[in-house]
């Protein structure tokens, strides 16, 4: 089937799957629609004292009504005279001048003029007499004594003088409508004694969360809770792209309870966000109440996006009321490409500026035919400019949006982006920041520890995690600093050493115990070692295992151990440590393999298996970089030591 054939079948195969998805609207389209229906309308204007204006968009240009220095100003503490005057003087040929009987200081208005052949005392901030056309640095002066002032230097007219209006004119436009307030506007307005300014009245955003399973940060997580991530995320996003936000909470999936929540927060509102509850096919209600709140109603529900599918935009009397996807990343997402262009309009703020670099791929990506889809990128600087590594954890991460610096768009009709392709990275920030450590490959608790003091002495490091085999190719590739590894060469018995490529060096890391975990008091495995206890666990058919990755070093053991046989639950292969013993003390396996100090804190029997080293590969070309030495010096240091081994790692 072709991929334009796909794409036109999309929106009758989703509706057959789930009813509300009645038509899939691609993201320019949901856009143009949302847009048009809320806009062009009055931006609310008021008038606020600048002080009370930070962070608040101008709603009119600022037009100078004085001019700023209001008059000719000194710079420097000397005297004003007529540079003519003085056009002969040099250290070796001082000039003698008559001083005029005042000084000017700050605040005081001269009374005489400076005639030919005198000059008057002026401090910094004072109004240059009439006649005077520069001023001599008091350095570059003797007094006499007499009433009189030699000169030892010449200056050219309009030497340390401002002139009135040189630094804002009378009449001139200083500040554009659009521009948002800081204290550098507020310093502006005060100079030139403005006030008052009107400024973009914020909307008032309700921000809701919607889900049976979710609980407030503060309150203890129950069985199969999660914390309630949508609140406080798209709370602080609302408030940094102009509105005045405020969360009101979650509400449980009940349809009564639900209205009643929706209803009173658009009375009390000017736009309502709420999270959840739109990807449940039959069972989800958000969209049947939002389409009896106020007309037009629905105007897109479903758009070709991913992360973002179930997105729902609707504008109820006016009010644009959104329903973002449940997961925290498209939730994110969609907010950023699809509400906050909206909410930056209705809060009188120009368009975010948008920077894109460009990059490429160390991997392939994988995508899904028919829809725009967007995937996160973290930025390192390879061998020929940046490259993009995919933060991808799956669309319920939110560590993917915290760690990316942007991310890239895969078109609808494309499949995969191959390995190498060239791509556009459109940036969260203004601006790349490329970290001062890269470290790409495994990942191990102990690596915080030496990541600790890199941080306090003000280095940014950058963590990736691809295993152990995905950080000697980015190592090899020259695309990060160090990669962790943990690799057991099964021909020679040696960790590590084996596995360098040139170019590479091995800085010895830590050792730490590998070993089977199960439930303390789990009788099959109580008391046996390590090769029994595997035996015992394949000899019980009810008996599940948890895998590891391809490509982890512990995968590469726990295939050694198991030879040919692949028992049930072998398809189960988290990527980490933690969730292995997450799912043998969650009952969801009986055992697996991780390291010893997960497997303590997760209070789980452990059978040790092997002293793994987990060491590093340098590149050796990076050796010197300022961050690599202070990585070096932590990892050896008595501080980092102590820390590894309180940790239940033993420093190599
Ligand atoms: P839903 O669209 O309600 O079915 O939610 C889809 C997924 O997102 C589920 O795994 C929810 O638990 C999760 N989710 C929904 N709302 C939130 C939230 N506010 N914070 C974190 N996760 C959420
Ligand atoms: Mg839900």
């Amino acid at each position: 089937m072709s991929a334009r054939k796909k794409m036109a079948d999309l929106p009758s195969r989703a509706a057959l799957r789930q009813e509300q998805f009645l038509t899939i609207l691609s993201r320019e389209e949901a856009l143009a629609r949302f847009e048009a229906a809320l806009f062009p309308r009055a931006v609310a204007v008021e008038h606020r004292r600048p002080g009370e204006a930070l962070g608040l968009a101008l709603a009119e240009n600022v037009v100078v009504p004085v001019d700023v220095p209001p008059f000719d100003r000194a710079n420097v503490d000397g005297f004003a005279v007529r540079s003519a005057d003085i056009e002969e003087a040099s250290e070796g040929n001082a000039v003698q001048l008559e001083l005029n009987a005042e000084t000017i200081a700050c605040g005081v208005e001269p009374a005489l003029p400076v005639r030919a052949g005198t000059a008057t005392a002026i401090a910094t901030g004072g109004p240059v007499p009439r006649g005077a056309d520069a001023i001599v640095m008091v350095e570059h002066s003797e007094p006499l004594g007499s009433g009189a002032v030699e000169i030892r230097r010449s200056a050219f007219p309009g030497q340390f003088v401002s002139h009135a209006g040189s630094d804002m004119a009378r009449g001139e436009t200083v500040l554009r409508a659009g521009t948002v307030i800081g204290s550098r506007e507020i310093g502006m307005l005060a100079a030139c004694g403005v006030n008052s300014v009107a400024v973009a009245t914020r909307p008032r955003v309700a921000v809701l969360s919607t889900g049976d399973e979710l609980v407030q940060p503060g309150a203890p997580l129950g069985p199969a809770a999660i914390y309630d991530t949508n609140g406080a995320i798209v709370t602080a996003a609302v408030l940094e792209n102009g509105g005045d936000a405020a969360f009101l909470g979650h509400v449980p999936d009940d349809e009564a309870k639900l209205e009643r929540a929706m209803r009173d927060a658009l009375a009390g509102h000017d736009m309502l966000i709420l999270s959840g509850g739109t990807s449940k096919g039959a069972g989800d209600v958000t969209h049947r109440i939002v389409s009896q709140l106020g007309s037009p109603g629905i105007i897109a529900h479903g758009v070709a996006l991913k992360p973002g599918k179930p997105l729902c935009l609707a504008v109820c009397d006016g009010k644009p009321v959104v329903i973002l996807p449940g997961f925290p990343t498209s939730a994110m997402f969609t907010f950023h490409d699809l509400i906050v262009p909206v909410l930056r309009r209705l809060a009188g703020l120009p368009p975010r500026p948008d920077t894109a670099v460009e990059a490429h791929l160390p991997l392939r990506i994988a995508s899904e035919l028919g829809r725009t889809e967007f995937v996160m990128v973290s930025l390192v600087a390879g061998g020929d400019g940046l490259v993009a590594y995919p933060t991808g954890k799956g669309s319920g991460a939110i560590t993917s949006f915290a760690q990316a610096d942007g991310f890239i768009r895969i078109e609808a009709l494309a499949d995969h982006l191959p390995a190498g392709s060239a791509v556009e990275v459109r940036l969260f920030s203004r601006e790349v920041r490329v970290p001062d450590l890269v470290v790409i490959g495994s990942n191990c608790l102990g690596l915080d520890r030496i990541l600790e003091p890199l941080a306090r002495d003000g280095f940014s490091a950058r963590v990736i995690s691809v295993g152990s085999l995905g950080g000697l190719a980015a190592a090899r590739r020259g695309e990060c600093d160090l990669a962790p590894i943990h690799l057991l060469d099964e021909k020679t018995g040696r960790y590590n050493a084996p596995f360098l490529a040139p170019g590479l060096e091995l800085v010895p890391g830590w050792r730490r115990l590998q070993g089977i975990v199960h439930r303390a008091g789990d009788a099959r495995f109580e008391g046996l070692e390590a090769r029994a206890a595997v035996l015992a666990g394949l000899a019980d058919p009810d008996c599940l295992m948890v895998n590891r990755n391809q490509g982890s070093g512990t995968r590469i053991l726990i295939d050694s151990l198991l030879g040919a046989a692949r028992p049930d639950g072998y398809f189960n292969q988290p990527r980490s440590h933690s969730a292995v013993a997450a799912a043998v003390a969650g009952r969801r396996a009986d055992w697996g393999v991780t390291i010893e100090p997960v497997a303590r804190a997760a209070g789980l029997g452990f059978i040790p298996l092997a002293d793994e080293h987990f060491d590093f590969a340098l590149v050796t070309s990076r050796k010197d970089r300022p961050a690599v030495s202070a990585f070096l010096a932590a990892l050896s240091s008595d501080e980092c030591r102590k820390a590894l081994e309180e940790a239940g790692f033993r420093p190599a």
